[in-house]
């Protein structure tokens, strides 16, 4: 197997023998191999289709190119190379269209018809059943049942959409590397914390546009330059260049995203027709929790709604405050004021500096404190092993045992930026293991990847309070793999509904606001205290400042995504959608005066990807209900209670896909999600 590594399928991985120049043999080797298999089921006599031979034959095809391909982009997120990233890039395009191609096979839609109407399919059950479904819904969402002349209409649109949603994302990247600003004079940065005037000189020196001689500090739109700018610097007319070269992104040629917009947006909307849908947002929405566009904004409306009074008074507050610091008359904030006073208004209300925390969340305490909390609380031995290869000698890897000390999953740890990682933190998984039919389980194998703040030469790697979360976030979405019990392995872990997913992940974080669990963890690196109650508080109380403001941030983006996607045909034929659109999400804006123009025209979530986040950036806050509701059990039986573990491990982390997540939801919760417990967390509940 040595001249194809990346076909090698044993369960510690030797990555040590996968390099760039056996990636293409080895894909194509499990390109054929799958396409061949795939031939074989589709061309089989009508009279030997079965479900074992068709769709469980469908799923074992596949299995081996996915395996493989697994780990190639893996490599590619967390070791790339010019040499590997040309290798990737010479097999995606066949690997993309070889994906593509199965679900609109003619010959193999048939043989799955046939099991679908069989006598046999009628006594399918439990996993199979499901099985069954959902590869129904998955062919016919891709169009398989379409007459050919629709199929190849469909098929275009979909190309069509790949390149316009491209151009997108391409204006919103353009747009935003093409713009600069230098300030030459240093007093002008008052007020600008030191790491990001540092960046900002060494940005300007790597541009030529200073040297250290003649300084000069270069800003650009990118958030880590822009945030901190729009915060901390005192300069009001500075913060105003730049918050309107922000607004000017995606809204003005040759960068100009408003006739893409429009053209996105019809095409989707015929795609739904095409589909036997009202809308885009019915067609997507159609296999997650909401079940129909109408619903999602329902959802989102009433999160509006219970956030109204709170968000009045937010923005009265921030006013009042702006006026009595500034000494002038209560007016409307200008856009580039609002995040500038916000912070000045937090300052005073809380004294609370997030660094102060730092000191309590060393890294390794951080991550053994996590791995007491899964012992107590979902009976898991965690250990490492230090005697498996890894792709890089910061990665740790780690066995998890359940508490009959059955081997569950190994995963891979990696937590620290390198300059051949990509950015944010993520989740995935390499090896589905699992219950086989005849009754034995093979262990999963997951990993988890973050950008966190590293160790330096005279303190350990010592972290945010939102880089705990992010560990606690990433560890939830690991469990829900890890811990599955899914006997189809296309079902298994985080193959569930977008809106769905981020329960298992989101409801980890809760942990990481709670004294009793912090107490595990959070301990000052050089005297080992917890954190002081005072501190503690001060962290609460900020909690929740100008929580309503963000929840109607998010309220207006998932508003503005679904009546776009709902009401196409009102904004479609517009030449700029903006005026209506804004129009219409008014109300959930914070009023400044000039009125700040919305983000539709660099809004990457929902018009950077044929489908991505389009009619589904509630997702968001729905899982927020999900996860907080969910916490509520914990609350009441105690956070670390292991029976209520075990209940939160056998009907959700254990369950994949493997049924309708209403329904898991329900057998944890023995109800319907309740949108109190979020309105309590936020403190919008009245
Ligand atoms: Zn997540």
């Amino acid at each position: 197997m040595t001249e194809l590594p990346f076909l090698d399928t044993a369960f510690e991985i030797r990555w040590s023998i996968l390099t760039a120049s056996s990636v293409e043999a080895s894909i194509n080797q499990a390109l054929l191999d799958a396409e061949k298999a795939i031939t074989q089921i589709a061309s089989q006599s009508p009279e030997f289709v079965t479900y074992k031979t068709t769709l469980l034959a469908l799923e074992e095809a596949l299995e081996p190119l996915g395996l493989a391909w697994g780990k190639v982009s893996h490599l590619q997120s967390v070791s790339d190379s010019p040499e590997l990233r040309k290798a990737y890039n010479a097999v995606l395009p066949q690997v993309s269209a070889f994906y593509a191609k199965i679900r609109l096979n003619p010959a193999l839609w048939s043989r799955i018809k046939q099991v679908a109407q069989s006598d046999e399919a009628k006594n399918l059950q439990g996993i199979h059943l499901r099985f069954l479904n959902e590869t129904l819904a998955d062919f016919k969402e891709a169009g398989a049942d379409l007459p050919e002349t629709s199929r190849i209409r469909l098929e275009s649109l979909q190309t069509e959409l790949a390149e316009l949603t491209q151009k997108y994302s391409e204006h919103v990247l353009d747009a935003t590397n093409a713009f600069e600003l230098i300030v030459e004079d240093e007093s002008r940065l008052k007020g600008l914390p030191e790491h990001a005037k540092r960046a900002a000189l060494e940005s300007a020196i790597a541009k030529n546009k200073a040297t250290k001689e003649k300084p000069a500090w270069r800003f650009t739109l990118h958030a880590p330059s822009m945030e901190p700018f729009m915060t901390y610097l005192e300069d009001d007319a500075l913060r105003e260049t730049l918050w309107r070269a922000s607004a000017e992104v995606g809204a003005v040629a040759p960068y100009d995203n408003a006739p893409l917009i429009a053209k996105i947006l019809s095409l989707r909307a015929e795609k739904a027709a095409l589909l036997g849908k009202l809308h885009f947002a019915d067609l997507v929405l159609e296999r997650r929790m909401a079940k129909k566009g109408a619903a999602a904004l329902t959802f989102v409306e009433d999160i509006g709604k219970r956030a109204e009074k709170a968000f009045k008074e937010e923005c009265a507050t921030l006013e009042a405050f702006k006026a009595a610091y500034k000494k002038t008359p209560l007016a409307p904030l200008a856009p580039w004021e609002i995040a500038f006073y916000s912070e000045k208004l937090r300052q005073s209300n809380y004294a609370f500096d997030e660094e102060a925390l730092r000191p309590y969340f060393e890294v390794n305490q951080v991550i053994s404190g996590l791995f007491t909390l899964a012992t107590r609380v979902f009976g898991l031995t965690i250990t490492e092993r230090k005697d498996v290869e890894v792709w890089h000698p910061e990665v740790k890897f780690y066995e998890i045992r359940n508490q009959a000390k059955v081997h569950v999953g190994s995963f891979y740890a990696d937590w620290h930026p390198r300059e051949s990682k990509r950015g944010g933190a993520w989740m995935n998984y390499l090896i589905t293991g699992g219950p086989k039919a005849e009754g034995s389980r093979l262990p999963h194998l997951g990993l988890i990847c973050g950008n966190l703040t590293a160790p330096s030469s005279d303190a350990p790697a010592l972290l945010t309070h939102r880089e705990v979360e992010t560990i606690f976030h990433e560890f939830g979405h690991l469990l829900h793999h890890l811990l599955g019990e899914v006997e189809i392995k296309s079902l298994n872990g985080v193959n569930v509904a977008w809106d769905f997913v981020e329960l298992p992940s989101q409801i980890m974080e809760n942990w990481c606001w709670e004294k009793e669990s912090l107490d595990l963890f959070a301990r000052h690196y050089q005297s080992n205290e917890v954190i002081p109650d005072d501190l503690f508080k001060k962290m609460m109380a900020a909690k929740q400042f100008r929580s309503a403001s963000m929840t109607m941030r998010q309220v207006a983006l998932a508003k503005m995504d679904l009546i776009l996607h709902i009401s196409t045909s009102e904004f479609s034929t517009l030449s700029d959608v903006e005026p209506l659109l804004r129009s219409k999400v008014e109300k959930h804006l914070i009023p400044t005066k000039p009125p700040a123009p919305t983000v539709i025209k660099r809004f990457t979530h929902v018009f950077a990807d044929p489908v991505g986040y389009a009619a589904g950036y509630y997702s968001y806050k729905w899982a927020e209900v999900l996860d907080a509701d969910a916490f509520t059990r914990f609350k009441k039986e105690g956070i670390f209670n292991p029976k209520t573990g075990a209940d939160f491990v056998r009907t959700i982390l254990s369950k994949g896909n493997a049924e309708d997540p209403a329904k898991l939801f329900r057998d944890f919760m023995g109800r319907d999600p309740d949108i109190q417990a979020l309105l309590t967390r936020a403190g919008l509940s009245t």
